[in-house]
């Protein structure tokens, strides 16, 4: 085993870290300190936090769901300008209907939330959303706004392995992805939008999975705890994902491999099968 640095008490954490204002809102997207982190940075970082993850989450390892996976969120990922970068999609076994996405291009995908949904298009929204937050550097600029941006790009150096696993603890946590702003969740639904229509899939599915949720919240309100403090689904969002949908080109509902891939995440996401 590798010895790890010993880590800070939470309270030192926050005496060393806490910038004096840095956790106002508002800011529009790649604005102030983002801007001194570089792209290059923050997907060396992305690989930093991914790997802390992986030992703080416990992931579905079948070739098959993340080979599904990987080619839906790539299709996605194609269609945005950061096409070129080497997005990475993760499957959690959490029974949690949740997805959410760190710096640098790595998007998680709970298996509940495979469960969950009615057909591909469905999921590949969420997936989408989620690649809008990285493509909008969302939780890089949660991070840059809660820890500094002398913190983050000591991180990138590997400078201090404490603060990572700290802010890797955060991140899947209840802590620093859970206040994106409504601003933020619309950019996100947006761009997400635009993905899953240019990668061909029917894009009245955003609109089709917040149904889906609103449904089996009411069947299982346990599972949807996270989803719905990090995702607020109002009326307005709904209607907008309605009438955005109508402007766009037909597109695939489902494909041949998702019934199969969303039963093989059966033993992971018992509850939000039961449910549907
Ligand atoms: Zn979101």
């Amino acid at each position: 085993m590798t010895p790890r640095l010993p880590l800070l008490a939470p309270t030192a954490l926050l005496l060393t870290l806490a910038v004096p204002g840095c956790l106002c809102g508002g800011d529009g997207v790649n604005s102030g300190d983002l801007n001194l982190l570089s792209l290059d940075d923050e997907w060396a970082l992305g690989e930093e936090l991914a790997t802390e993850i992986a030992t703080q989450l416990p992931m579905v390892e079948d070739p098959v769901v993340q080979a599904y996976v990987d080619r839906m969120g790539r299709a996605l990922a194609a269609q945005t300008e950061m096409a070129a970068r080497p997005w990475r999609f993760h499957v959690v076994a959490d029974p949690a209907v949740n997805a959410f996405a760190i710096p640098g291009g790595h998007v998680y995908v709970n298996a509940g939330l495979i469960g969950a949904a009615e057909n591909a298009a469905e999921l590949a929204s969420v997936v989408g959303h989620e690649v809008g937050h990285g493509v909008a550097r969302h939780a890089t600029e949660r991070m840059v706004k809660a820890y500094g941006v002398q913190l983050v790009a000591a991180l990138v150096l590997g400078e201090d392995a404490g603060p990572l696993e700290q802010i890797a603890t955060a991140l899947v946590g209840e802590g620093l992805l859970a206040r994106f702003s409504r601003t933020d969740e619309r950019e996100a639904d947006e761009l997400g939008l635009r993905y899953l229509s240019d990668a061909g899939y029917a894009p009245e599915a955003m609109a089709g999975m917040f149904e889906t949720l609103l449904t089996l919240r009411q069947r299982r309100p346990v599972l949807f705890e996270r989803w719905f403090q990090t995702h607020p689904l109002t009326e307005d969002r709904v209607a907008w994902a309605e009438e955005a949908a109508r402007a766009l080109p037909d597109g695939l509902l489902t494909d041949p491999d998702f019934a199969r891939v969303r039963q093989r995440v059966a033993p992971y996401a018992a509850e939000a099968l039961s449910a549907r």
